[in-house]
């Protein structure tokens, strides 16, 4: 499914993000930066061990304290096929009200910006907070086509954001969404 925004297309896939070819994909990590479950985990078993180098430096010489909630940090890809993994922290659903959509969309923001700081033309997201940390998934997808359509309309340098659902139903709720959101 895609949507043009903006002279730039949003597309709705089903799959592993460890698999798309993007210029970077993004890591729904944990503030530890050292690697965890889910998709975080799929990302440095597949990327290999370079990825974790890379993450304990950022550690060692800019997030001493772990990486802040609604951050981005970038490193290479690894073995992976996308060049740059953009490692970002999504809030933990403790109900709505301590903040959390705001820090979701400012997890989409900034590593949207880290993108275009770094020249890159193409980007995958995972649906970031909806697995461990408990996001409903419906909202976690409103905030995340919303917060990407925004940025596109302002920004004109990225070229294709890509969303990439693991499981049919979560592609399905965001295929409903995105008719909702993304068209007229
Ligand atoms: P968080 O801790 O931010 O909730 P998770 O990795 O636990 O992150 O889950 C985020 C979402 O990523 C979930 O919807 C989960 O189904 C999905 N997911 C898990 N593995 C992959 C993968 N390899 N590619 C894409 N999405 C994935």
């Amino acid at each position: 499914m895609e949507f043009e925004i903006n002279k730039a297309i949003i597309r709705i896939v089903q799959g592993d993000i460890t698999e798309q070819e993007t210029d970077a994909i993004v890591n729904a990590a944990n503030s530890s930066l050292m690697g965890g479950g889910g998709v975080d985990g799929a990302i440095h078993r597949k990327g290999g061990p370079k990825i974790l180098e890379e993450c304990k430096k950022i550690r060692e010489t800019e997030w001493p304290d772990g990486l802040p909630t609604g951050k981005a940090v970038i490193t290479s890809g690894g073995n992976l096929k996308a060049k740059y993994v953009i490692h970002t922290v999504g809030p933990v659903w403790r109900g709505g009200k301590y903040g959390e959509p705001e820090l979701l969309a400012e997890a989409y923001r900034n590593s949207l910006r880290l993108a275009v700081s770094r020249g890159l033309k193409t980007i995958a997201f995972p649906a970031i907070s909806t697995g461990a940390y408990g996001y409903p998934m419906e909202e976690a997808a409103e905030i995340a086509l919303k917060t990407v359509k925004e940025f596109l309309e302002k920004e004109d340098k990225l070229e294709e954001v890509v969303f990439v659902l693991f499981t049919s139903s979560s592609f399905r709720v965001y295929e409903r969404k995105a008719r909702e959101i993304l068209t007229g």
